[in-house]
């Protein structure tokens, strides 16, 4: 049996189709829904790329294995590529998310990463002289660059990852294969195909908006849309990479978990982009699991994504203990500091305010309150750079 966890980044629930009816333009993740089980409560611990993907190898909390923004290094944690690589698998990671370069530690331990940048090889282990301050804000530099590269290039491009993966796939030989595969395409800024974007929304690809910065109501709609057309392209892709898995005899032999590091703001609280709080559209993520006899419906019980790091272990057959979550009830995460607890509460509740579905804690896991208000970035000087324009 092989196992591929392929991280859907940045993708909102609530655009695609399995979530969502209302969506038609996620055929590919409907179809590979119908194979599989589709959890609506799964909850990523933290809402932006790194400690997320961090928790989900390592199976711990973003406090425990310590990659943030202070610290944008993974070094705690027996890393999932290395606990599956001494089960025999042959590891492969195919990404090209800047948080999950080698100086970060991500990706430490797979038999090989496949990434676009060339550059990057500099920052391969010999190079890494992580854990010294000064390289910190080169490291938060280079998740920044991703933001700046894709506004240069203008244009969402998967095919590198897709044609890696088919690669893969089709020299794969008896061992068996995890391949860890990384689709940003969702992430802002939002750059789709011409055959994606609507032609209304055109004019906002060039715009210099800035992640985590204010949007005003007036663009929503139009970043919303390019957003959805971003969300269709990767899909696309998605579909292409399951057709892949086909074309090459291993679907059925194949361990599917499909799942969002995080969502994205889209003109709620009038923030555009992730990362900085911990509401709904950021946290809760799609998560799809398809053993190789397929999946089972639909499950509406609580999870969380860096639980999946057990559970895959435990498909391969080399069961590791977790922990257990800290509270039984409910989702952990942080955001940036304080800790950040997510509480399960009645929809009606969260509808009503959902700014009011976390409790803060401080530094040693002590609750303070059930009903504090989710810390907001909002630095008062932020401004958009230019007018929308017309039309
Ligand atoms: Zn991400």
């Amino acid at each position: 049996m092989n196992i591929a966890l392929i991280v859907l980044d940045t993708l909102r629930k609530d655009r695609i189709a399995p979530y969502n009816r209302t969506i038609d333009f996620t055929p590919a993740l409907s179809d590979f829904a119908a194979d599989a089980t589709t959890y609506t409560n799964a909850i990523s611990q933290a809402p932006w790329s790194l400690p997320a993907h961090a928790s989900l190898l390592t199976g711990l909390y973003p406090w425990q294995h310590g990659a943030s923004q202070r610290f944008p290094y993974l070094h705690a944690g027996t890393r999932l590529q290395t606990v599956l690589g001494d089960a025999g698998f042959n590891t492969v990671a195919i990404h090209n998310n800047e948080w999950l370069l080698p100086v970060t530690g991500v990706t430490d331990g797979f038999d090989r990463v496949v990434t676009r940048s060339e550059w990057t090889r500099l920052l391969r282990q010999p190079w890494r002289i992580d854990r010294l301050e000064p390289l910190r804000s080169a490291v938060i530099r280079l998740g920044s660059w991703g933001n700046l590269r894709r506004t240069i290039t203008q244009t969402s491009d998967l095919s590198d990852e897709l044609s890696a993966t088919q690669s893969v796939l089709e020299t794969h030989g008896d061992d068996p294969l995890f391949l860890f595969l990384n689709l940003t395409s969702a992430h802002f800024p939002y750059n789709p195909p011409d055959q994606y974007a609507e032609d209304a929304a055109h004019q906002y690809r060039s715009r210099p908006l800035e992640n985590g910065g204010p949007v005003v109501p007036a663009e929503i709609d139009r970043l919303s849309a390019l957003y959805d057309a971003e969300v269709a392209y990767l899909d696309t892709v998605f579909g292409q990479v399951i057709e892949s898995f086909k074309a090459a005899g291993l679907y059925d032999e194949t361990l599917f978990v499909v799942v969002g590091d995080h969502g994205e703001l889209l003109g709620e609280d009038e923030i555009l982009g992730h990362h900085f709080s911990v509401r709904d559209e950021l946290i809760e993520v799609p998560l799809f699991v398809k053993p190789p006899g397929g999946g089972d419906g639909r499950n509406d019980t609580l999870i969380e994504t860096r639980e999946l790091y057990y559970r895959l272990c435990k498909a391969a057959g080399t069961e590791r203990t977790d922990p257990g979550r800290l509270y039984p009830d409910r989702a952990c995460g942080i955001y940036h500091e304080p800790v950040i607890y997510g509480s399960r509460l009645p929809s009606a509740r969260r509808e009503l305010d959902t700014a009011q579905f976390y409790a803060v804690a401080d530094q040693d896991k002590r609750v303070l309150t059930d009903d504090s208000a989710v810390p907001q970035h909002r630095s008062p000087d932020r401004q958009l750079v230019g007018e929308p324009s017309d039309g």
